[in-house]
């Protein structure tokens, strides 16, 4: 694994959130976007090297819904970025590591993604990203 590429933060109201965050970091979100197949709401802080992404739920089923009903807001996961996102799932897979998504699918901000299950990480939600090309 390359490096920290972003922290995912779980929030209730996303437009509050990005006042909110722009007032800690002194900077705007350089980026907003939906994805509707994660039935997600993002936005994306450039901290240095890594980034902050904050996420709201767009409906009731939603995975970041279901999050903040159990746990509240907070820190959701820690992504990862890798240089081949398929022989890192293949070589975490064969260490015992269960991967929610069998294979990498389209996430936020131009990359492919695939989450660790955080029952087998100190439950921690990981993320796994690559740049797409
Ligand atoms: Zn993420």
């Amino acid at each position: 694994m390359l490096k920290i590429e972003h922290i995912g933060i779980a929030v209730k109201n996303i437009e509050e959130s990005n006042n909110l965050f722009a007032k800690l970091f002194a900077c705007q979100p350089y980026k907003t976007e939906v994805v509707e197949s994660e039935g997600v709401s993002t936005s994306f802080f450039q901290m240095g090297d890594s980034k902050i992404e904050l996420l709201e739920a767009t409906n009731p089923d939603s995975a970041i819904a279901k999050f903040i009903e159990k746990r509240g807001e907070g820190i959701h996961h820690i992504a990862f970025e890798v240089e081949d996102i398929y022989a890192e799932m293949k070589r975490l897979e064969a260490e015992g590591f269960q991967l929610i998504n069998k294979e990498p699918k389209a996430g936020a901000d131009n990359k492919l993604v695939c989450f660790l299950h955080p029952k087998g990480t100190n439950g921690v939600l990981i993320e796994l990203c690559q740049e797409r090309e």
